[in-house]
């Protein structure tokens, strides 16, 4: 992967969004989804995030990419009008957070697409705060301030603490999907610090990775805030997000969840 094949990528639009609803554990009612990206490459086909992002982000073409993904999702929202009121989380790398012209491009285009502020919720990496973690907290007030909500994501799997970052404007934490994934009793003892904690310092918490019934009415039980994850729903293309919800609202009305 090369940055003129990057460069490609943006200029004909390779780039791909899919849509994972994420929904509230008590009512099960829809919160909003998170935005993944694909790579539509011309010879090597549909390429994962986790294969290509890291090396835009070595080669310095992830704020591009960014800038991409971020136009494309925006526009997916406006033109799509039964999502509306719902929010949009997007994955933004550490280089974005740092820098102050991105917020203001975000915003613009926020208000571009008639989207208030509050409905986009920036997901960023544990590790991108815990580099610079006074610039981290500048950049993320610089970010509150214009509206924004941030989230603090794959969260649990290294040893950091959540009081390590309560100085640092957030308004979420997401459980790393591989802790909901391994299941059983230690899995479930550090979902509920978690919960516990994150809710003690007024933030939400979500838990990805829900992948069955039991994991979902544990969420519920404990009292996590939102779950996402394959027995809700996988990533789907834009298109199918209306059908998705009509077909939500009557399983979550026939208790079928
Ligand atoms: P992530 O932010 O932790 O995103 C969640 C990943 O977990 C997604 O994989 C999603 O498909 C997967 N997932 C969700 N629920 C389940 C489940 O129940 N079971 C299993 N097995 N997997 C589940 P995906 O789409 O391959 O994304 C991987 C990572 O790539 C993301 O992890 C995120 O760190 C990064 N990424 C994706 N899209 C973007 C983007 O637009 N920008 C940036 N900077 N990074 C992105
Ligand atoms: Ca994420």
């Amino acid at each position: 992967m090369t940055s003129k094949e990057f460069q490609a990528a943006i200029d004909e639009h390779q780039f791909r969004l899919v849509f994972q609803p994420q929904i509230d554990c008590s009512t099960r009612k829809l919160r909003g989804f998170e935005v993944l990206v694909r790579w539509d490459h011309p010879q090597a086909g549909l390429v994962m995030p986790d294969t290509f992002i890291p090396v835009a982000e070595e080669l310095g073409m992830i704020g591009a990419i960014t800038e991409q993904i971020i136009t494309m999702a925006l526009d997916w929202y406006k033109n799509t009008p039964k999502v509306h009121g719902t929010s949009i989380s997007v994955n933004i790398s550490g280089k974005s957070l740092l820098d102050a012209e991105f917020s203001m491009w975000l915003l613009d285009a926020c208000q571009n697409a008639s989207l208030p502020p509050r409905r986009v919720i920036l997901e960023i990496s544990e590790a991108a705060t815990a580099h610079d973690h006074v610039l981290a907290r500048v950049s993320l007030g610089r970010l509150r301030d214009l509206g924004f909500r941030v989230s603090v994501d794959h969260f649990g799997v290294s040893q950091s603490s959540l009081a390590g970052i309560s100085d640092l404007p957030l308004w979420e934490v997401k459980v790393d999907k591989s802790i909901a994934m391994a299941g059983g009793p230690e899995a479930h003892e550090t979902i509920k610090a978690i919960v516990n904690e994150g809710k003690s310092l007024g933030l939400t918490v979500v838990t990805e990775g829900v992948e069955d019934r039991e994991t979902l009415q544990y969420l519920r039980s404990i009292g996590c805030n939102v779950a996402q994850g394959y027995y809700i729903a996988c990533p789907m293309g834009g298109d199918l997000v209306e059908d998705w919800m009509v077909a939500h609202d009557e399983a979550r009305e026939q208790n079928l969840l």
